[in-house]
């Protein structure tokens, strides 16, 4: 079982999958965390690279096959092992991200990230993705740090990611669920876990989510 947190920076992702990955433990399953990009060396290289405030020219596609060599690497060393041994997947973000950040706001076609997605992910991709959904203003308000060199893009920018993400949900409705992320960190976790509550017992029956 493979779930993604996805939504924009001050979402609450860190702070709703910590408490979600508690929830699984407490209901037994061995649960692997990690992060996309990052969680193995070369992809904790490419998250520097990608994130830092660096000289570096990144055009739009370049970045895009960045993402996908970190993630690339993250399906074979991490996603692919823990899955085939029974363990329950938690990744803070993944491709939805990169088809939101560079397709729907960074001008690339989001048809086009998705194909490529698949053949960096061989095709695993989360059972279920958790949008974290909130206003430009709550996530403003909840980042205290400076932004990273991809935060820097403006409200524009902004709003089209929040657009991204709703349009990928209403057209994937039983892989990709919008969590209202604008209220308490208790009342969003509640809604994460009847979300995958459902996924986890359709598996669990032998059906698919
Ligand atoms: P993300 O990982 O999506 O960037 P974080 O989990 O780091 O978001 O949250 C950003 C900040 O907002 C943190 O300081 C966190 O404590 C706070 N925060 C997260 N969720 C909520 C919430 N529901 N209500 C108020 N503050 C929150
Ligand atoms: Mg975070």
């Amino acid at each position: 079982m493979f779930f993604a947190f996805e939504g924009v920076d001050g979402a609450g992702k860190t702070t709703q999958i910590a408490q979600f990955c508690d929830w699984l433990r407490s209901l037994g399953h061995d649960v692997v965390e990690c992060r996309d990009p990052g969680s193995t060396a070369l992809g904790e290289q490419v998250r520097r690279l990608l994130l830092d405030h660096s000289e570096t020219a990144i055009g739009a596609r370049s970045e895009m096959f960045l993402y996908m060599t970190a993630r690339a690497q993250m399906v074979d060393e991490v996603i692919t092992p823990a899955l085939t041994t029974g363990k329950v997947v938690v990744s803070d973000r993944f491709l939805l991200s990169n088809v939101v950040y560079q397709g729907y706001a960074g001008g690339i076609d989001p048809a086009a990230i998705w194909q490529v997605g698949l053949t960096a992910t061989r095709g695993v991709l989360p059972d279920l993705s958790l949008v974290l959904d909130v206003s430009d203003e709550i996530a403003a308000q909840r980042m205290s740090r400076p932004l990273d060199r991809i935060e820097q893009r403006g409200a524009e920018f902004r709003a089209a990611l929040r657009r991204g993400y709703l349009a990928e949900a209403a057209r994937q409705p039983e892989r990709i669920v919008v969590i209202d992320a604008g209220r308490s960190i208790d009342a969003v976790q509640s809604d994460l876990r009847q979300a995958a509550q459902r996924v986890l017992d359709a598996c669990s029956t032998g059906g698919r989510a």
